[in-house]
């Protein structure tokens, strides 16, 4: 009887190679000790150096957090104006801003970049965040609390005086507020990007309270800037797991979201000898589906194997004791899987294989502001994530969370111009990273433009988009 060190690697699983810590409650949140269940173990392992600095920084999630003493005094501060003296901990409060999968990534990168400069990270738990999402410290909150004192923080925005690139830009750096406001979303400037310099990075430490607004995986134009190299390859040793590490340590479904997870896995594939999901994301003002898309898809699965040939001449070919594929689609649009399905219907596979295809949702729309909305997209992220092989859609961040928490290289799908499929129609991606969309392109030294895809050899150009950046 091995019973002692059975039950000992029982528990290492569970905590994700030491990524988690025991001793939450398990009722209240199911999802986080039971995904051992769902998801294979990873191949990749966090470094030491990683599980020191959680630990670290739970520590210091805990001092620091929610009602605590040093928490009212820096809320004190912060309704002063003026950072009067050093302050025992400095917050990066996170605001709730764009879909689900741009959320999951920028509260990943908030998580980064606290860890890297001491700050606490506190979440705007609006548009449902607080619904969909377990807590992840033990013994405190990273919600923030619905008394905080400084509203306003919701209506900043690229305009603020309260910017700091705004502030860079007028020359009007005050020597020391105690906030500042940092806007790092899509539509941002050069002086906003200046927040990728070392330099100003020196100075934002002296900032007790930063406000962050993004709808961007910016963690690789962190990797750029000298003064967190030697940590972040402390952190990580193997560069292409960030996301996979931290998402799986930070993301955990609520309950709610949790059942309607398990209910659908354990009925529709949890018997498959094989599971492939399909993430159809298309971003087009009409709704669809697309003759062009499902030609795309179609020419990736079959070209790659993921997906057996029909025989059209052939009505019966023998299934006795055939494999079982399940094929999970995701889309806003029913009728890719539709069409799917009926062609498998119709025809019989090549070599036999037994395939089922399941769309758990087809809400047509995006509609972030919904509970019930979020929820399903949050579980069928998730869903996807439990697949054996992937393909993904270009652009999407809802891919991208899906493939960094599977730990997939995914097939993805080039972006279609002018309604054509594209050919090659895909491409399996160099690394499970997702892409950061709207890097800057700046030599911060030099003070002049530069391709910030070529300075070091791990901060590549993405598949996806040629602009973009990720780590490989
Ligand atoms: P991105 O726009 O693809 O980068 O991903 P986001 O998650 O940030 O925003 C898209 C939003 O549209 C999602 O959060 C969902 O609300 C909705 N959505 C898009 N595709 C799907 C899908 O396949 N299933 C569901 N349930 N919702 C989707």
């Amino acid at each position: 009887d091995d019973g002692t060190t059975g039950s000992a690697e029982v528990v290492k699983d569970k905590l994700l190679g030491g990524l988690l810590v025991p001793g939450f409650d398990e009722e209240s949140c199911l999802s986080r000790y039971q995904s051992v269940l769902y998801r294979k173990t990873s191949s990749h392992f966090p470094s030491a150096y990683l599980l020191e600095r959680l630990r670290e920084h739970e520590a210091l999630q805990k001092k620091c957090g929610p009602h605590t003493e040093l928490y009212k005094e820096a809320v004190e501060q912060l309704n002063s104006g003026q950072a009067v003296k050093v302050m025992g901990c400095n917050y990066l409060v996170w605001i709730a801003y764009s879909g689900l999968g741009n959320r999951i990534l920028t509260i990943a990168s908030a998580f980064l970049y606290a860890i890297l400069t001491n700050r606490v990270l506190l979440v705007d738990g609006d548009n449902g965040t607080a619904d969909l999402l377990c807590e992840p410290f033990l013994g405190t909150s990273w919600l923030l609390p619905s008394d905080f004192p400084m509203k306003q923080f919701k209506n900043f925005s690229i305009d603020s005086p309260d910017s700091y690139g705004k502030m860079l830009k007028n020359k009007a750096i005050h020597s020391n507020p105690a906030f500042l406001y940092l806007h790092l979303a899509h539509d941002y400037g050069h002086h906003d990007k200046l927040f990728f310099c070392e330099d100003n990075q020196q100075y934002l430490q002296t900032i007790p309270w930063l406000f962050l607004k993004s709808d961007n995986y910016f963690v690789p134009s962190l990797f750029l800037i000298p003064a967190y190299q030697e940590e972040l390859t402390r952190l990580f040793p193997q560069k292409d797991v960030v996301f996979h590490h931290l998402g799986r340590y930070l993301f955990h479904p609520s309950n709610v979201v949790w059942g309607m997870i398990t209910r659908y896995y354990d009925s529709y594939l949890a018997r498959a000898d094989e599971k492939l999901g399909i993430q159809i994301r298309v971003f087009d003002t009409e709704t669809g589906p697309f003759q062009h898309v499902l030609d795309q898809v179609l020419a990736c699965t079959l070209k790659e194997h993921l997906l057996p040939e029909v025989h059209t001449q052939q009505p019966i070919v023998s299934q006795r004791n055939a494999r079982l594929k399940v094929v999970l689609i995701t889309s806003l649009n029913s009728g890719y899987y539709e069409k799917f399905r009926n062609m498998y219907w119709e025809h019989p596979t090549t070599n036999g294989e037994v395939i089922s295809f399941h769309q758990p949702s087809h809400e047509e729309h995006q509609k972030s502001d919904r509970k019930m909305h979020n929820m399903k997209a949050w579980a069928e992220i998730y869903l996807l994530s439990l697949s054996d092989v992937m393909v993904t859609s270009a652009w999407s961040t809802f891919g991208y969370v899906a493939q960094g928490l599977s730990g997939l290289k995914p097939w993805l799908l080039f972006k279609p111009e002018n309604h054509t499929a594209p050919d090659p129609p895909c491409r399996q991606v160099l690394s499970m990273e997702p892409c950061f969309h709207a890097p800057p392109f700046y030599d911060c030294k030099a003070k002049r433009g530069a391709d910030t895809g070529k300075i070091v050899p791990h901060v590549r150009h993405c598949e996806d988009m040629s602009w973009g950046l990720k780590l490989v």
